[in-house]
């Protein structure tokens, strides 16, 4: 069946494909991680690694859903925000492809293409989105015609936080899953936990987060002999209510009732549980999309694709460079919401 719309996603540490159909119904992507094995990403050596699994990882999704070619009517991809090298391999398969078969080409904004997928999968309306991701933390709401910021962090994203702080004790990458485990476990083996001697700072400035203080200082609690698990739960159970906390004034702020989650530290059981539990205290209502959709994925970007062809818009060529700062408010949102 023709119509299929290609997503690309290559903002940072994973290449991914994937696609929706005429309707606009997702299916899950192919995707690969690169995962250095020593030190974090870096920006061209994960670009060289997009570059080398793409072939393979695009025959693997015609594969999959038994397509060829010539069942593409659109291809998406991520414009930014992300690292630039990561960025130019997405946009410049995205072209290629566009190209050769002669289908409309279409940039999208990899922060939209998160808040669209957890829309659909979610049936939220007119949800605040709390996105919580490896180099992004922003609390984002639809406002006259944009998605608008209206708080984020001032340094390190959350998911970039937790990594940084598992590297140092020689977890790999991505470290949040560990740390999650880690916590639960401790928690499991101490029923009344308590704070005293694992404080650490509190990341809200205003509507805003900041999150390079509170790695230092849980650093610090093991470099005097804290047990790593308690020091996991204390990072957890900090970072998280500060985030908790900036979305519920943003909640409160707007009126809306609906909160959603986003990005791939939205994968944390401990973190859904928390916005559950905000929710339910202010009559509103959480959301949190299937996990594989929460990571960066090709799908969300075909989908979003999809809804901006639906309203008339495709790049072209000569606005098709990457922007590794765009900003949510950037894109105008002409669908409805
Ligand atoms: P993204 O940048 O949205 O693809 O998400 C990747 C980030 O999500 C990395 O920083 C991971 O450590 C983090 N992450 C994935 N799963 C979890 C989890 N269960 N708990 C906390 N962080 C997670
Ligand atoms: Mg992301």
């Amino acid at each position: 069946m023709p119509g299929w719309t290609i997503g690309i996603e290559s903002t940072a540490h994973t290449l991914s494909f994937g696609l929706v159909d005429s309707n606009g119904i997702p299916y899950p992507a192919f995707s690969d991680t690169v995962r250095p094995d020593q030190g974090g990403i870096h920006p061209r050596e994960a670009a060289d690694h997009h570059k080398d699994v793409a072939h393979t990882l695009f025959d693997k999704l015609l594969q999959e859903y038994n397509l060829s070619v010539r069942d593409i009517s659109a291809i998406a991809y991520s414009q930014g925000p992300g690292l630039g090298p990561c960025l130019r391999v997405g946009a410049a398969i995205a072209r290629g492809m566009s190209s050769m078969l002669d289908v409309p080409l279409i940039g999208v904004n990899h922060c939209v293409a998160h808040i669209e997928i957890g829309r659909q999968q979610c049936g939220c309306q007119d949800p605040v989105l709390l996105y919580v991701s490896g180099g992004n933390t922003q609390v984002i709401a639809h406002l006259d015609g944009k998605y608008r910021v209206l708080g984020e962090t001032l340094d390190i994203g959350i998911g970039n936080m937790l990594d940084k702080f598992a590297r140092n004790q020689g977890i790999p990458f991505p470290g949040g899953p560990v740390i999650e485990k880690l916590a639960r476990e401790w928690l499991s083996q101490n029923e009344n936990p308590s704070l005293n001697g694992l404080e650490l700072p509190f990341a809200v400035r205003g509507m805003d987060l900041a999150f390079s203080g509170i790695m230092t200082a849980a650093q610090r609690l093991i470099d005097n002999g804290a047990e790593l698990g308690a020091v996991c739960w204390s990072l957890q159970e900090h970072s998280f209510a500060a985030c908790v906390e900036i979305a519920e004034r943003a909640l409160s702020h707007t009126g809306k009732t609906e909160l959603l989650l986003g990005g791939g530290v939205a994968c944390n059981s401990r973190l859904r549980e928390m916005c559950d539990l905000m929710a339910s205290e202010r009559d509103s209502t959480s959301h949190a999309p299937p996990r594989m959709y929460c990571i960066d994925n090709g799908t969300m970007i075909a989908l979003l694709g999809h809804i901006e062809l639906e309203n008339g818009r495709v790049t072209q060529y000569s606005d098709s460079a990457i922007d590794q700062y765009l900003r949510t408010d950037q894109t105008e949102v002409s669908w409805a919401v």
